[in-house]
This record gives C-alpha cells, structure tokens and sequence, in this order.
C-alpha cells in the first residue's frame, strides 16, 4: 500500500502541535510537523526538533507496552497477568464495579486522572450517570486553581497558558509591552511561551519574573525577584499596594468595572513593600520597581505556573495576581490577559452531563465540605452566573478531595470507597504522600487502570487496560470547553492490529462499560468520530468536513473589552469581583491574605532544628512530561538521572560534591536523587525533580519500578490540615528536609 499522511495532534505535552503522521499499511513510518498549522512557527524548541517526538517509533512499538487488557493472576503488586479479550475485561468490570456500588452506593468509586492526557468528559460522563462525584487528579494543584479562582472573579476562566503568545501589533511590533511571570518557567514546560517571551525582550518589551530559582526565564528578566518558596502571596500584595498607593492603577476601568475596591485598598496597607521583604527576602526597592515596571508598561500580562498553584496559600496568591492584572487594566483588553467567554460548538460541559448528578450525590463529594471552591458548591455559584450572562456554562473544576479521598479509602469514612479507576495518570508518582496512596490503592476491592505501561501505580491493579496514544485516536481539542479556539486531528494509526494489539480510547472503554452498566441510551454515538461530529453540530460540519474544509483548526478572532458591549461581569455583582463575593457565599475570606506556610523554618523551630533547608518540588525538565517518557531511551539518554539543585556552599557544607547521590528527608521519609550544584537557588532552599520511576527495575513488590527510590512524592505532605484554606490543593514548595550524602 501506498504511504499516507494524516493529520494528527501530538499530546505528549499542552502545546498540542499538529504533526503529519506518515504511515503504510498501518505502521508509522514518519512523523514531521505539519506547516499547514498557522501555531508551526511559534514554538521554541521547534516542533521538529522536540525529543519527546523524535521519540515516537520507540514510544509506538515499545515492547513494554501493554498491548491486550490484562487480569492479575498472581497477589496484588506481585506483576503476574494473564492477556484477556476486552469483552472478557469489560463483563469481569462491570460485574465487580456492580457489586460494589450495590453494597456501598455509587460513590464507592474514586476516579483519577491526570493532567489533560485525554478527551475528559467521557469520564465525567460516566460518573455522572453512574452517580459518583468522586473524580480526584493533578485539577487541584495545577490551572484548575487559576480556573476557578478567575472564573469567580471574572465570570468565566483566562486562556490557558499553554496557549499563550504575547500579542503582536499588524507590523509585528510588540502590543503586550510587560509580562510578569511567577513561579512558572516556559523554557522546560510552555514551548509555546518560551518563543513568544524571547521575541517580545527582542522587540523591547519589559520582563519580571519572581522565582525561588534563576531559571532560564529568570536569567531573560529585566528584574528577577528570588523569593522565599510559599511567599508569593505577601510579594503580589505588596505589588498592588505600591501600585495604588503611587496611584498607577486605571482608575476609569477600576471605578466602572471592578467591585471591592475601597476594601481592597484597606486590606493591602498593611503589605508594604518593607513588610513583604521581611516575608519574601525580596528587597523593598525591588518589589517597588516590580510593580512600577508591570503598571507602567500596559498591556500586560501575569502568568503564573504550578509554582504558585503548589502553595498552601495557593488560591490567595492567584487572587493576588489576578487583582494586580485587573486593577492596571489588563484584563480583556489586546495585548492583556484574555477572557474568551462560550465556544461555537456543543462543548465538554454540555457533554459531560453534569445534570444527571443528583443534588445528594453532589452533596457526598468527599471534601467538598471544607474545600468548596474547586467542587461541587464552587462550580455551582459559577455555573449559575455563567449561564445566566452567557447561556452557558464554563467547565470550572468540581473534583473531590484527592488527600480526604485517599484517607476515604483507607478509613471508611465518611463512608467506604472500594473501587478505582485510573485513568491517564500514575498516582504512585504524582499524588502527594506515596506511603499513603500505596496504602489506599491497596486496600481497594477493585482496581482498574487504563495506560501504556504497567506503571507503578498499574502494578498494583487488578486490570490494566491498553489505551489509545494520540497518534491512534482523533483528537478535537477545545481546552476543555473554557476557550473558543479548536484544534483538531485524525487517527494515524490504526487502534487495533491483528495479532499485534488492541487499543481502546477511552471514551470506547467508557461506552462500553457504561453500555453495561444501565447506561443504554445515554452513549448515542459510536465512535469518538461520531461524538466530536455531534459536538461540531452548530458549525454545519461534520468531522471529515471539519478536517477538509477547515484545516481541523479553529481560531476565531479575539474579541475584546467585551464588558462594555455586554455591560459587566458574569459574577453576582455584575463587575470584576477584586472582592469576591463566591468566595464570602462558600464562607472564605473574599480578600487574599498571606499565611505562613504551616511547615517552614519560622512556623516550625522545632522541626527545622532537625530539618534545615526547604525542598520544593515540581519544576519541569524539559525531556520529560512529569512522570511520562522514562522507558523512551532516546529522551532518557538526554536526561538519566534524577537531579536535585543544591547551592554549592550548603552542600560543600554537608560533604558533599557535584555529581554525588544524596539523601533528601523530610519528616515523610527519604529518596535519593544525584547533586546538581546551582548558584541560581537560595543556600537554604533545594529543588528536586519530580515523578521519577525506573520501568527497567523489577515491576513486582517491593521494588514497583523503583518507586520508592527517587520519587519526590514520598517525601511530600498531603495533610488536609495543610492544604489551601479554599481549594484543598496540597503544598509542593514547602516542605523543611535534611540532605546528607549516600555512603
Ligand atoms: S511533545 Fe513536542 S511535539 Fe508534542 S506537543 Fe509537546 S512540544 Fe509539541
């Protein structure tokens, strides 16, 4: 046969680039980037370049991958399987999900999932119909937060990061003059970005950036703010006390469009510059000249990482941030921080079927009591207002509490959780407290887990079910129902191969169990293709059209300052809440306030006498896409080895030299990781890498890949005594630990 190319949408990363994917009878012979994509050039590395693609024909035809639906033979942990049908896995399923969920109710099943690895509203889907709210994954530690926190503010969520340029003028001259960019650096996780901040320092455009390290982000700034891990919220609130003090907000935007102001001014006397350096370490005249820089070059843009949604005082810091956006005037505006407001097309709300989870079921979410603005009681305040301003809803989180979960599981209450499912993500690595997690998946009935490998989370499964990888599925992005813009692939290679596998997308597998589980009706469409067709309804095209006549893209034209035609907000007060009243209906602070982390070396002595230094976590490597891409040897060549950054005084303090492994300890237990000296980090701070496992170590107990060795997650708090007041998400940054070298 002739070879083809078709269009497909790589997902190994957010930046989501369209490829060609070149193939003859149904093997891949190529893949190279698609230049008929208008995105192709903005991306740093380019495309073509990227390792985790070049890794593809190892990534596809990997002899480790689990090719056929596989039964635990052996005990859990101990890696014996035996290659079932589908339909095999699918009847054993739904009869011991059935049995179950008759015993215990529906919300006996948890749910987890990961960071935007699939089409998620077939998931929802069926929870929803099922009747669990128990969904649990990475939404509370990672944009969901900014989700949320925005879209109670604004009446609907900001464009996600990862699709972020910094907006040009029609002769290329830079529009967005300033961007201030916390705890997140786009060099190793935001390609996209990465180009767009390079090109406008070029052109003249204004950069800060405030991180605990010099990043390759911090070292392009015009001014580098290092702050002490977990302070983020002090330092943004004496940015915008400087900022209206010296009178540098827009005053005109302020006064029409913003409620809570006067209250606002109140709250942030107290954050003077001098006050903040006291709690970030940032000198005073730095955060001054900071929050000049960012007032005084409009439009701009704040872009915040997962190093401000990994804080304990992770929501007040974003509403920090998104207060200092709105009140310069950033918000909405060319060349600021844009509110995109409803798709065109049916999108993931609609599809998720969120009505046909009853008023009781959402009311035993586990957590939503004490963490309500990512889950059920937040959504709904913001669900209202959005359908109400823009007949729709956007998709804002409504996860459960993944550390009162976990404990569920463990404990029976508030009452028991017997089953799991995992889907797209590896919880063994990326859910904090890995004693716990082990100890909770465990302790299940029943144990399924969809994915390429036998993970070390996999490992402890009953089932382990072969999915789909984007280059065998079509893909219709649209940012999960909160942008306009769509981006969309067809499958390239085939799902199934006789005698060689038999993948199944996720929403397949869904279908099918849902199909018999007393779903019948609810699932009208066959195929994904069928499903994304319905979903392009209003456009008047169907999928193959959308690929043909459309390119399979999407990018309507941004429209903006759509407050004033539309007259305000989509919030209770109908103006950009800088104080929330969401925040003061769920029973929170509607101002944002810093807290000392609850674990530090000045809330707790006692224990830094005997732990030091502070370890964060969670900073990106660029070969890698957190736990994922180990087992790929051409990206694991590029990077072998866990590294933790130490500055070289502190660890020439402990003996210890460049290159050396070295214990990490916290009061959770220890890993070791490989010294990589650093300069550009605090002498009383380190920085280790995170979702390291070793698929070549031995998969069966105690070993599970090696996932006990590295892995930062062992060493990480998820005591919901330390999770964010409001959103429940788990502290990343902050944690006191020891370092000393292995013998
Ligand atoms: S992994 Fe590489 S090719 Fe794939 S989306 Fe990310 S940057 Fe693009």
């Amino acid at each position: 046969m002739a070879i083809e190319a078709k269009k497909s949408v790589c997902r190994w990363c957010h930046a989501r680039c369209r490829v060609l994917v070149h193939s003859q009878d149904g093997k891949l012979v190529k893949i190279e980037e698609d230049r008929t994509d208008p995105r192709v050039d903005q991306i740093l590395p380019a495309t073509r370049g990227c390792v985790r693609l070049l890794g593809a024909q190892e990534h596809v035809y990997h002899p480790d991958r689990v090719r056929y639906p596989l039964r635990r033979k052996g005990e859990r942990g101990e890696n014996k399987w035996e290659a079932i049908t589908w339909d095999e896995a699918l009847d054993d399923i739904a009869d011991r999900l059935g049995a179950v969920t008759k015993r215990f109710g529906p919300e006996a099943l948890m749910l987890t999932l990961g960071t935007g690895r699939t089409t998620e509203w077939p998931l929802m889907r069926f929870l929803n119909l099922l009747g669990s709210p128990n969904i649990v994954g990475q939404n509370q530690i990672c944009f969901g937060p900014v989700i949320g926190m925005a879209a109670a503010m604004m009446g609907w969520p900001l464009r996600h990061r990862s699709g972020m340029i910094l907006s040009e003028d029609t002769d290329g001259r830079p529009l967005t003059k300033c961007a201030f960019l916390i705890g997140i650096d786009p060099s190793q996780a935001v390609p996209r970005l990465w180009k767009s901040l390079r090109d406008a320092k070029q052109a003249g455009s204004k950069i800060v950036v405030a991180d605990p390290r010099r990043t390759k982000t911090a070292e392009l700034a015009d001014l580098w703010l290092q702050l002490r891990p977990g302070t983020d919220a002090a330092l943004v609130m004496a940015m915008i006390n400087v900022v209206i003090n010296e009178q540098l907000y827009d005053r005109d935007f302020v006064a029409r469009w913003c409620h809570g102001f006067d209250q606002l001014a109140q709250r942030v006397q107290a954050y003077t510059p001098e006050y903040a350096a006291s709690i970030t370490n940032v000198p005073p005249g730095k955060i001054r000249e900071a929050a000049r820089i960012y007032a005084t070059n409009r439009p701009g843009v704040s872009i915040n990482g997962m190093g401000m949604e990994h804080l304990e005082d992770q929501q007040e810091a974003i509403q920090a941030r998104l207060i200092l956006a709105a009140i310069v005037g950033n918000i909405d505006v060319a060349g600021g921080e844009y509110l995109p407001g409803p798709m065109d097309i049916v999108g993931e709300v609609e599809m998720q079927l969120n009505e046909m989870l009853s008023p009781e079921q959402r009311k035993k979410q586990i957590g939503a009591d004490r963490f309500k603005l990512l889950a059920w009681p937040g959504r709904e305040l913001i669900a209202a207002e959005n359908k109400k301003f823009w007949g729709q809803e956007s998709n804002v989180v409504s996860y459960a509490h993944y550390p009162s979960v976990l404990r569920a599981m463990i404990s029976g209450n508030p009452y028991p959780v017997r089953a799991g499912l995992t889907i797209g993500s590896n919880p063994m690595l990326t859910a904090a407290n890995t004693k716990l997690v082990y100890q909770a998946l465990k302790s299940l009935d029943l144990y399924v887990v969809k994915d390429f490998w036998l993970t070390p989370s996999a490992q402890l499964a009953d089932y382990v079910l072969p999915t789909t990888c984007w280059i065998e599925r079509p893909e219709l992005y649209c940012t999960y129902g909160n942008n306009t813009s769509i981006i969309a692939g067809d499958t390239a290679l085939p799902p199934q191969l006789a005698g060689e596998y038999d993948y199944r997308t996720d929403y397949d597998f869904f279908r099918d169990l849902g199909m018999r589980m007393g779903q019948e009706g609810y699932w009208p469409w066959k195929s994904m293709e069928e499903a994304y067709e319905y979903q392009l309804r209003p456009l008047g095209l169907s999928f193959p059209q959308f690929m043909e006549k459309k390119n399979g893209l999407y990018f309507p034209p941004d429209e903006y300052r759509k407050h004033e035609r539309k007259e305000g907000f989509a919030t209770p007060t109908g103006k950009l809440e800088l104080y929330s009243t969401t925040l003061e209906k769920l029973g929170y602070d509607p101002l944002p306030e810093f807290h000392e982390p609850r674990e530090s070396r000045l809330s707790r002595p006692d224990l830094a006498a005997d732990f030091p230094l502070t370890l964060i976590t969670g900073g990106r490597v660029r070969p890698y896409f957190h736990s994922e891409h180990r087992q790929i040897a051409s990206v694991r060549k590029k990077h072998p080895v866990p590294r933790v950054q130490v500055h070289p005084e502190t660890a020439r303090k402990f003996g210890i030299s460049d290159g050396d492994w070295l214990w990490i300890e916290t009061p959770r237990g220890r890993i070791k990781q490989q010294c990589a000296f650093f300069d550009g980090i605090d002498r009383e701070v380190v920085h280790a890498e995170h979702a390291w496992w070793f698929p070549e170590l031995p998969g069966a107990e105690p070993s599970l890949h090696g996932v006990w060795n590295s892995n930062v997650n062992v060493l990480m708090d998820d005591d919901p005594d330390r999770c964010n007041r409001r959103s429940g998400g788990w502290p990343l940054k902050t944690a006191l630990c020891r370092i000393e070298k292995c013998s």
